[in-house]
């Protein structure tokens, strides 16, 4: 059988062990092979550099990785937006290694978003063994007796974000040199760099560029991107320099077969409210699993959390126990050991087939080269499309046909995407998502910024503009900044690097330790605390439970004990949002929609426990201060004709309706505004009303989780009609009677998913949906 129909082979194989009476596969999509196509190597590439890449393989480089070089050797920033496993590194190693090689002064830094991906790049480039090169790592792991070294004598700098704003550049004196000969910036997977982090990010390659040109250096910035849309935009937003991009893709890959999955509705097993559960996607993954390894096939299932992860190579190595005890022992969780032997020795294991099935959470979709895989188990949607491809992408070799079967979870954005192939298959990718104008971001990037030199106000436009100057004032009001003739000096005594997190959680950790042995255990945002580590909390830490004893706002601590319950916590809390400012209206009959600043009260009352039945066994009540966060919300408001009149046009719905109505709607808007904004549904939130104070209407808010906002709430207003259609058809095409997880129930209710009122949802929807629409015909006739 010819190697193009093995994806197909496989998916039958799997579908044969579906139990009669089920029928899981609702599209089925074919991938076509394509061809590799390369060139000759760039005129410029030194005889050594090209000898050593034959060495390891690369005969003639791909379209791509040539055309983004020679971009980056002519000087013009460039951003190579191209598939899983394209060889993008080799797109910014050709340029790089080629100046170091023929220039002995030039210098170039490496940046990567996790200190995994960074050491493995580093090795990549080591093992190319170019005299001269003198590449090293600075990172949190450098112990710091070779710190000077690498100050002195490297020539390539791999380092992180967080070393960059902690370790460099406030020091930036120190590396003097390395500044003054700086020839190359490389920004890897770059599309990591999304909502608040991402906006850090960008202000601190802008502070790295000023420092740069301190010295007098003017690097070319070279970035690499998993496949987005608009990458060219995107990427000059992250860098604060003009990028072009490449990408079309010259590498070869394998046809794939694509299976859109949806697991059963259970009969006899009733969840919150009494609504019907489907079967988990884990458990539906470990039996897809289980049959692709009975059938030899390298596979690779993808879970959301650690303990799904572990919880389906369980349950695959229980079936296989049952088929063939042999295969047992090949399948294996990966449990984020981010060590780098062990990336290397489970690499190995899958492509030499002594593993045959790895279960695993999306840890390894940074920093692990196993691509060519013959089956990819996308167990559900893993926020973006960009990296669904991601993962889909380590399935297929050149000139073998893969399989790759996502399975929906229960939930409205993974129900909506089953039902609706195109949006999963012909959608183009997101674009990344960043606001370096947040306030809350700018504000104290631009602190640090005057501590590493003073701002000139020729540097204005390039830090925000408008919103520097406002920032500015602000740190000068605070007296840590004073404004002299020549620009805006730091004149506070401590440098503020260090209170700054620049992974955007908002203030100071909140530390959950073991208060028997004061082992600290992780931490939790300030803003999720009163909801995640209230005192009777049930904690989780690498599969190990913990049930919290005393939660220490002013202190920033919470105190837990081992222990490991029946029950599971789930908290209770009063929310509250009011607007601060409208930034954009616009009306249409009976519907207005709005963006602008809120502030998002909220309380945590009390808590549930619960049993893994669903059987509620108390509630407890709590004494907790409400926190409000000041952030970006989208709204839309219906009048009192529309929801209750009948007549054509209106939503025909009793007033007492209309609360469950909203309420449902809102949940469902924000399970999909992830498909329209790179963000998950656990960076945003919600709030209806039947009634709302400042808008004296009925009103549904989805709104940013952090302080500022992170340019979610922006995405969801300027894409507001695709996403409330896709939002109604999730709650329509779902088969449940009155509301389930796939739908209009919310993990994060903290009103216990009451009330709701499914039809009434999509009455809601249809209304406000009708009303933008007649303006927008009207306006195009
Ligand atoms: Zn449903
Ligand atoms: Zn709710």
């Amino acid at each position: 059988m010819g190697g193009q129909d093995r994806g197909h082979a496989l998916l039958n194989r799997v579908l044969a062990g579906v139990p009669a009476g089920e029928d899981p596969v609702t599209h089925v999509a074919h991938i076509p092979e394509r061809r590799a196509r390369t060139v000759e190597w760039p005129k410029w590439t030194p005889t050594e550099l090209r000898d050593a890449l034959r060495a390891r393989g690369v005969e003639r480089p791909w379209t791509h990785q040539v055309a983004a070089a020679e971009a980056a050797h002519g000087g013009r920033h460039v951003v190579v937006a191209t598939g899983t496993a394209s060889g993008k590194s080799l797109a910014y190693q050709l340029p790089v290694l080629s100046r170091l090689l023929t220039d002995p002064r030039a210098t170039a830094l490496y940046l990567a978003p996790t200190k995994a991906l960074g050491a493995d790049q580093l090795r990549s480039v080591s093992d190319l063994d170019l005299a001269g090169v003198r590449a090293a790592a600075y990172d949190g792991d450098t112990p710091m007796a070779d710190r000077d070294w690498v100050r002195a004598h490297a020539r390539w700098v791999f380092t992180n974000p967080d070393m960059l704003h902690r370790g460099v550049l406030p020091a930036h004196g120190r590396w003097a040199t390395f500044f003054r000969r700086l020839a190359y910036v490389v920004i890897d997977e770059c599309h990591a760099y999304r909502g608040v982090f991402g906006s850090h990010v960008a202000l601190l390659l802008r502070r790295l560029r000023r420092v740069a040109r301190r010295y007098g250096a003017d690097p070319v910035f070279v970035l690499a991107s998993a496949t987005v849309a608009e990458p060219a935009r995107s990427a000059s937003v992250l860098s604060g320099v003009d990028c072009v991009a490449v990408t079309e893709d010259g590498s070869p890959r394998g046809a794939r077969t694509i299976a859109l999955w949806e697991p059963p509705l259970l009969e006899d097993l009733a969840g919150e409210n009494g609504a019907p559960v489907r079967r988990s996607a884990g458990a539906e993954a470990a039996r897809i699993l289980t049959d692709l390894v009975v059938e030899g096939a390298r596979t690779l299932t993808f879970i959301r959390s650690r303990r799904g992860a572990e919880l389906t190579a369980l349950g695959a190595r229980r079936h296989l126990s049952e088929v063939d005890s042999d295969l047992v022992e090949r399948v294996a969780a990966y449990r984020g050991g981010y060590l780098p032997e062990e990336r290397r020795a489970l690499e190995r294991a899958l492509s030499d087939g002594r593993l045959l099935g790895v279960a695993t959470t999306n840890a390894l979709e940074l920093g692990v080269d196993i691509a060519g895989l013959d089956a990819v188990v996308v167990a559900g949607y893993p926020g973006t499309l960009a990296s669904f491809w991601q993962q889909a992408g380590r399935a297929g070799r050149a000139g073998d046909g893969a399989l790759v079967v996502f399975v929906a979870r229960d939930d409205p954005l993974d129900t909506y995407l089953v039902h609706h192939p195109s949006a999963i298959l012909d959608r183009p990718v997101e674009a990344t998502v960043l606001d370096p104008g947040n306030p809350y971001v700018l504000t104290p990037q631009l602190a640090c910024a005057a501590a590493e030199l003073p701002i000139t106000s020729e540097e204005l436009p390039t830090l925000g503009g408008a919103a520097a100057v406002e920032a500015l004032d602000a740190l000068t009001s605070d007296g840590v900044v004073r404004r002299r003739p020549a620009g805006w000096y730091w004149v506070a005594h401590d440098r503020p690097h260090s209170d700054v997190d620049i992974r955007g959680s908002g203030g100071e950790q909140v530390a959950v330790v073991e208060a028997d042995t004061g082992r600290l255990l992780g931490t939790v945002d300030p803003a999720s605390a009163c909801a995640s580590v209230h005192p009777g909390a049930l904690y989780l830490h690498q599969g190990s439970s913990y049930v919290v004893d005393d939660l220490d706002l002013d202190n920033g601590l919470a105190l837990v004990h081992a222990e490991d319950p029946e029950w599971t916590t789930v908290p209770r809390d009063l929310i509250d949002i009011t607007v601060v400012r409208t930034l954009r209206e616009e009306r249409h009959a009976g519907v207005s929609v709005c963006l602008g600043e809120v502030d998002v009260t909220t309380q945590v009352t009390s808590y549930l426990r619960r049993l893994p039945s669903g059987r509620v066994l108390d509630q407890v009540p709590l004494d907790l201060p409400p926190q409000t966060l000041r952030t970006r919300a989208v709204w839309y408001t219906v009048s009192a004709d529309l929801l209750h009149g009948s007549a054509p046009g209106g939503a025909g719905l009793v007033p007492a309706r209309v609360p469950g109505a909203l309420h449902a709607a809102e949940h469902a808007a924000i399970g999909l505004l992830p498909l329209f904004a790179t963000c998950d549904r656990w960076d945003i939130g919600g709030v209806s009303t039947a009634l709302h104070a400042d808008t004296g209407e009925a009103t549904v808010f989805v709104h940013d989780g952090h302080p500022g906002g992170a340019g979610f709430a922006d995405r969801g207003f300027a894409a507001l009609v695709p996403w409330l259609s896709a939002t109604r058809e999730a709650i329509s095409s779902c088969e449940c009677p009155a509301g389930c997880p796939s739908c209009v129930q919310s993990p994060k209710c903290g009103n216990g998913n009451e009330p709701l009122d499914k039809a009434g949802a999509v009455a809601v929807l249809d209304v406000v949906l009708r009303a933008i629409r007649a303006d927008a015909t009207a306006t195009s006739a």
